[in-house]
């Protein structure tokens, strides 16, 4: 297990590499494709959908509610995919309606000041565009490590499967103080959550006096992109990818079948913890499927980094987050079985994101579900909610961002980023109030 902790000293003579937005992006290969919803109220719709998947395999699900599935229909497919629900009248609801025009509408290209750092900063890193993982790094590295108020410790959990580096950021406000987890980036097309652990990280670093008291007592690890290979693949070769790289992890034979060449290999890294790992239902055995399992549980790399990291610190760590996108939800742990025992605390969970939720709605409007994860969604194992809470770590939520979209113009970071920071409040004032 690689920990390396690079203390913050810095080398600010780096080359910083020149990026022009979207520009890595193959491009094209979401030409006329939508994002339907799916309304499933029965069995008859269930039979229906099933057999709809059978008929158009490229067709993937990338959002799984309780009674709606939003599915990604290409291009290629489209008309005949119509044909076929107008041919069992079957309705649905048209979500996004030119995907490749969402992607081309997401961002701008870099202006050639915003390109080249300025003198002797360093990194290149805004809220005003999506960054390449270089950026992020960088920016942890150069600025928000270099805070000159706040002891920081960079670490890097371990490299993943395209030997990139997994890293992290460790805030220390009090020696004695318990630690608040946050995550994001562990799906890699959600790039809302990145944003928003990072500006978060920011405001704890570089802008505290924003912050709430409760916020200023607590420390923080902050690991803004857990999939670092899925990121960077979301952004230079296809928009939509979820899960990490992991090509190794399929099935041999499966690979090597001509007729299966939109298999899109590589492990859900939020079913690759070791918790319910090996139940029937939850999770894929598939290794084209976007929630395959991996071969094993903790099999990932990256799973391996945030448990291996955990593993000596769980004690210090009271609350463990982790930002997704999209849904407005946040959601508390049992993940695995909707007759999953309720938690101890199950109904202080609750009360705290409810809390979260009504500041959310009064700041902006956007109205947030609370609940337990399988209130709303399908149920899921081998999550990383559920691992943190069998590990005894008393606060824990995964929080939907946005309302129905991986992809949003560049505009709603900071937005969205604000929602998150609802949930770290809320939950720094009931760590402090309990201490
Ligand atoms: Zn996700």
């Amino acid at each position: 297990m690689l920990f390396v902790v690079v203390r913050s000293v810095l080398v600010i003579l780096g080359v910083v590499l020149a990026w022009v937005s979207g520009a890595g992006l193959a491009g094209g290969q979401y030409l006329g494709a939508q994002i339907w919803r799916v309304y499933m109220q029965n069995a008859t719709d269930q039979d229906i959908f099933q057999d709809f998947e059978r008929k158009f395999p490229v067709v993937e699900t990338v959002y799984q509610g309780r009674s709606v599935l939003d599915v990604l229909v290409r291009g290629s497919i489209l008309e005949s995919a119509k044909e076929h629900f107008a041919s069992v009248k079957k309705e649905y609801e048209v979500l996004v309606d030119d995907v490749e025009e969402r992607i081309k509408n997401e961002d701008t290209p870099m202006t050639d000041d915003e390109i080249s750092p300025k003198q002797g900063r360093g990194y290149n890193f805004t809220y005003s565009h999506y960054h390449p993982l270089s950026d992020i790094h960088d920016y942890m590295d150069l600025y928000l490590a270099a805070s000159p108020s706040t002891k920081v410790n960079n670490w890097i959990l371990g490299r993943s499967f395209e030997k990139r580096d997994i890293k992290l950021l460790e805030i220390v406000n009090d020696l004695n103080a318990p630690y608040i987890w946050i995550d994001g980036g562990m799906h890699a097309r959600e790039w809302l959550s990145p944003t928003t652990a990072l500006w978060i990280a920011n405001l704890l670093l570089r802008e505290k006096e924003k912050l709430p008291e409760a916020m200023k007592k607590l420390n923080y690890y902050i690991l803004p992109v857990m999939n670092p290979d899925g990121y960077e693949y979301s952004r230079n070769e296809d928009r939509m990818w979820r899960k990490n790289r992991n090509l190794a992890a399929g099935n041999r034979s499966r690979r090597q079948e001509p007729s299966l060449h939109d298999c899109k290999l590589g492990v859900d890294l939020n079913r690759n913890f070791d918790i319910e790992w090996g139940r029937k239902e939850g999770a894929s055995n598939n290794a084209c499927e976007s929630d395959y399992k991996g071969p094993y549980a903790n099999s990932e790399l990256e799973t391996q980094g945030v448990v291996g990291f955990l593993s000596d610190k769980i004690s210090k760590v009271k609350a463990f987050l982790t930002f997704h996108t999209y849904g407005q939800y946040i959601l508390c742990p049992y993940a695995y079985a909707r007759n999953a025992p309720l938690l101890e605390n199950q109904l202080e969970l609750i009360k705290i994101a409810r809390t979260a939720a009504k500041n959310i709605i009064k700041m902006s409007g956007s109205n947030y579900h609370v609940g337990k994860l399988t209130d709303f969604l399908y149920a899921c194992t081998g999550t990383s909610i559920d691992w943190a809470a069998s590990q005894g770590i008393p606060y824990v939520f995964v929080m939907e961002l946005s309302k129905d979209s991986f992809i949003l113009p560049v505009a709603n970071i900071i937005p969205t980023a604000r929602e998150g920071l609802e949930l770290v409040k809320a939950v720094a004032e009931a760590i402090v109030k309990r201490k």
